[in-house]
């Protein structure tokens, strides 16, 4: 018995798989299988022979499924090759003026910070050297955190007074929603860049050490906003477009982040759909308004391990990629 789940076509959302190798822990502990398959551009997730509960395969279907472990398999995916899939688009659509997004979802631990934000900024710089030197460019990043519905500047300097209130989010007439008080940072190069995202993780960091229930109710935001103007008219040769690359909050513990979880997967639905989005109904979701609809560019990476031990997980966060769409 099998249950097959598959996900629609939808041209401007695209949805990867990243399955991380085991890691020590759960390759030392007596039982662990690997019950992640790749047949035929198809995910399998067997049915642990030792039971687990989960009495079925499940096959699903997605836009990219990325395996990475074992390096001799020819279906095996560079981080290389992930970026060439899922990276390049996202900046070939911001730098033609129009806005991407990356949402990176998964449990705590498989994978959703691994190397994709360092590779996709250094290989924006590389592009901006590129550009012909009549054009101005102009690269801004903002950092920041929600956590019960609650905005944090991760960049703010500490003894700031908005490093230590949450933000409010208002609406502008012309360029929508955004965040009073939000810090943003000029950068030139990568290695600029670099140091503000570091400076956010540690922040980050900090505050996860204090609310233990942290890495999994919030989501982090980092946005990169790119400025491209040709010669002295503004208007007519100038494009602004914004690349947010977001952190879900960890799909483990869905009880406690769900509603947020659960909005922001109606809301790529309906999108795409073309129903009404209610936006205001979280956050993160009327924070990201302009980036998930129109001409943006969405992709989103869920991350899993393949051990039988977090199989229900797994398929949670299988079931909610595939939903996503
Ligand atoms: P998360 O951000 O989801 O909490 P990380 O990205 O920090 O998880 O990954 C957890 C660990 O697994 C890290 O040590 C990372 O190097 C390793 N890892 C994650 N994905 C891969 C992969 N595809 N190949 C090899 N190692 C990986």
């Amino acid at each position: 018995k099998v249950s097959k789940e598959k996900c629609d076509e939808i041209a401007n959302l695209r949805v990867a798989i990243r399955i991380r190798p085991m890691n020590s822990s759960e390759l030392a502990t007596t039982g662990v299988e690997d019950v992640v398959r790749i047949k035929n551009n198809e995910l399998i997730i067997c049915a642990p022979k030792n039971g687990h509960g989960v009495l079925t395969d499940h096959i699903f279907q997605y836009d990219h499924i990325f395996w990475s472990v074992d390096e001799k398999d020819t279906l095996y995916t560079s981080q290389e090759d992930v970026f060439l899939t899922i990276g390049v688009p996202l900046l070939n659509s911001a730098f033609r003026g129009f806005n991407a997004c990356l949402f990176a979802y998964g449990q705590t631990g498989s994978g959703k910070s691994y190397r994709i934000t360092p590779r996709f900024c250094r290989e924006l710089f590389k592009r901006v050297s590129e550009i012909d030197k009549d054009c101005v460019v102009n690269v801004e990043v903002s950092y920041f955190e929600i956590y019960n519905e609650k905005i944090h500047d991760l960049l703010a300097n500490p003894s700031h007074n908005s490093a230590k209130v949450p933000l409010k989010v208002r609406e502008h007439p012309v360029l929508g929603p955004y965040i009073v008080d939000l810090t943003t940072h000029s950068v030139t190069s990568y290695e600029e860049l670099r140091s503000f995202l570091l400076l956010g993780n540690k922040n980050r960091a900090t505050a996860a050490t204090v609310m233990n229930d942290f890495s999994s109710r919030s989501h982090s935001i980092f946005c990169i906003e790119l400025g491209q103007c040709k010669g002295l008219d503004d208007t007519d040769n100038s494009r602004r477009s914004k690349v947010s690359l977001v952190d879900l909050a960890g799909s483990e513990r869905l009880s406690s982040s769900f509603n947020n979880e659960e909005r922001m997967k109606q809301a790529l639905s309906d999108q795409r759909k073309g129903q009404f989005v209610p936006y205001r109904d979280s956050v993160l979701t009327w924070l990201l308004r302009e980036s998930l609809g129109g001409n943006s560019l969405t992709s989103m990476l869920a991350t899993i391990s393949p051990a039988s031990t977090h199989l229900d997980e797994t398929l949670a966060t299988l079931r909610y990629a595939c939903q996503a769409r």
